[in-house]
């Protein structure tokens, strides 16, 4: 497939822009690290300038002032305007960050949810009156909170941009989007489709930069008042630092290193797919990754050989391509990163059951590919056990008991998600219970809705997202007392 290279520029107070140096980054497929795109590289400059623009754009009565009814129904045409654009979203998106188009596809139509579920909350955004002593009026305002600025990373770039930017607009708050460089066109055309569903100048902003510079100024901008930050929680320890500062509102989602337990009463063949497409979807770059398998001791062989042989046939390629059934990770510095944590893994003493290379057909070599790659015997003192690698790379632990699973998958800094298999009502809730991990799957695997909250524990992060009740986050509360005497 040829690709026009085009030449883009951001979002800024209504504005089409070129960054204020006039630099551009390169935009690349990463299964052949050709360019396929260029965007403006922002300044510092850039970024306080698209605060600036939100900030005023807040200011003004348009956006904060409009009847809600009338928000949401802004972001239901918004919600047309993705599905009509659905093609071109998916593959740019498939083109910039590499995984599958029919992944893509459901990311597209993930926001396109997102934003449709937004719009319909945009007018029960509700206060209470509460009981107080005679002759007085006591009630609750929920305003918007005011700027946000919402730090997207490269790994689900248009489903995660709208995770935060639909119920930020629907509570009323004018945005700053920073995608990652490395991904930014679908949070660009985001922009642009905003604009066209009738977003007044100024609400959305979007701007392209680096994390190092534009990142970094957006957190610890005075005037920006709260902070989304999906990303890391190397990343996201910085952020809270930087947003502590100011006294900033931060919500923080970041990295996960989850378990996945299949116990023997299991449906085996559902479970062994669900183990696979739970690490190896995404090329494994997935905070939700299943990334630690532990498997009962009395199934582990049968198992465990059919995941292997399941893994061996998988057809590696350019995730645009129909018969690929996984891609490249996103950059050559992450295929480096990975290929590390293999040879840590193996130095380690955990045994390499399959994968473990850059493969050697001859039609990937110019692309950021891994091999799916499975170690077994792995403990969490190792770094493939306990390190998020962000990679296509399973660890398989074998185990006896309820409490020794338990323990071991808590055995953890992280606690994003996790998965278990078992027709024993009792041992799934149990389980489900004694998991330090905000969000758990029963019998499936990478499942979860707009309507239904998502969140870290632990060093996974602070607060959640998606479901009615992550509008609080987006909201500020006022009280008011009048004297009625
Ligand atoms: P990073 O933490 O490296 O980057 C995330 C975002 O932060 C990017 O936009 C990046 O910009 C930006 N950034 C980098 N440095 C700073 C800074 N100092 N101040 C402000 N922003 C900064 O994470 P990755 O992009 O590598 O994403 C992968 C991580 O995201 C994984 O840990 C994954 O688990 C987590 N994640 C969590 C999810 C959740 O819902 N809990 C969902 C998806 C991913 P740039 O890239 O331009 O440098």
């Amino acid at each position: 497939m040829t690709v026009q290279i085009q030449k883009l520029k951001m979002l800024v107070a209504g504005e089409w822009r070129e960054s204020s140096s006039g630099s551009f980054s390169s935009i690349v497929d990463p299964s052949n690290n050709q360019v396929i795109a260029e965007v403006p590289k922002a300044s510092r400059e850039d970024a306080e300038a698209a605060v600036e623009s939100a900030r005023h754009a807040f200011d003004s009565p348009e956006w904060r002032d409009m009847d809600p009814s009338k928000r949401g129904r802004i972001l239901i045409k918004l919600t047309g305007l993705v599905r009509e654009n659905s093609e071109e979203l998916a593959r740019l998106e498939t083109l910039n960050e590499g995984k599958l188009l029919r992944e893509s596809k459901g990311d597209v139509a993930w926001a396109a949810r997102t934003f449709e579920y937004f719009a319909g909350l945009a007018d029960k955004i509700e206060g209470e009156t509460i009981p107080v002593p005679p002759k007085r009026l006591n009630y609750t305002l929920r305003e918007p909170l005011g700027v946000t600025v919402h730090i997207v990373p490269w790994n689900y770039p248009i489903a995660l941009a709208s995770r935060s930017m639909a119920p930020a607009l629907a509570a009323g708050n004018t945005i700053v989007v920073k995608p990652s460089e490395t991904t930014p066109l679908t949070a660009l055309k985001l922009g642009e489709l905003a604009t066209k569903a009738g977003v007044p100048k100024g609400v959305v902003n979007v701007v392209t930069g680096s994390g190092a510079e534009v990142g970094s100024e957006l957190v610890s901008n005075p005037d920006v008042d709260g902070i989304i930050f999906t990303g890391s929680a190397e990343t996201g320890k910085q952020v809270m630092q930087a947003a502590a500062r100011n006294v900033t509102h931060v919500l923080l989602e970041l990295g996960g290193k989850n378990p996945h337990i299949v116990f023997p009463d299991a449906d085996l063949s559902k479970a062994v797919r669900s183990v696979k497409d739970g690490i190896f979807t995404n090329a494994g770059q997935m905070c939700w990754a299943g990334s630690r398998a532990f498997i009962h001791e009395s199934i582990y062989n049968n198992f465990v050989n059919e995941l292997v042989a399941k893994t061996k046939v998988m057809r590696l390629g350019p995730g645009i391509e129909e018969t690929t059934e996984m891609g490249p990770v996103v950059s050559k510095a992450r295929q480096e990163t990975v290929l590390g944590y293999i040879k840590d893994g193996v130095a380690e003493g955990a045994k390499l059951l399959y994968g473990g290379k850059r493969p050697s057909d001859p039609k990937l070599q110019q692309g950021n590919f891994v091999e799916p790659t499975i170690f077994e015997d792995v403990t969490g003192e190792m770094k493939v056990g306990c390190d998020e690698i962000f990679g296509p790379v399973l660890s398989i632990t074998k185990f006896q008991t309820v409490e020794e699973v338990v323990s071991m998958a808590n055995e953890t800094d992280y606690g994003l998600y996790g998965g278990l298999w078992t027709s024993n009502l009792k041992t799934a809730h149990d389980v489900a219970s004694k998991l330090q991990v905000g969000v758990v799957a029963i019998n499936e695997y990478l499942v979860t809705f707009p309507q239904t909250p998502f969140g870290g524990f632990k060093e996974s992060g602070i607060g959640f997202e998606q479901g009615i009740r992550s509008l609080q986050y987006y909201t500020r509360t006022k009280n008011v007392s009048v004297n009625l005497a």
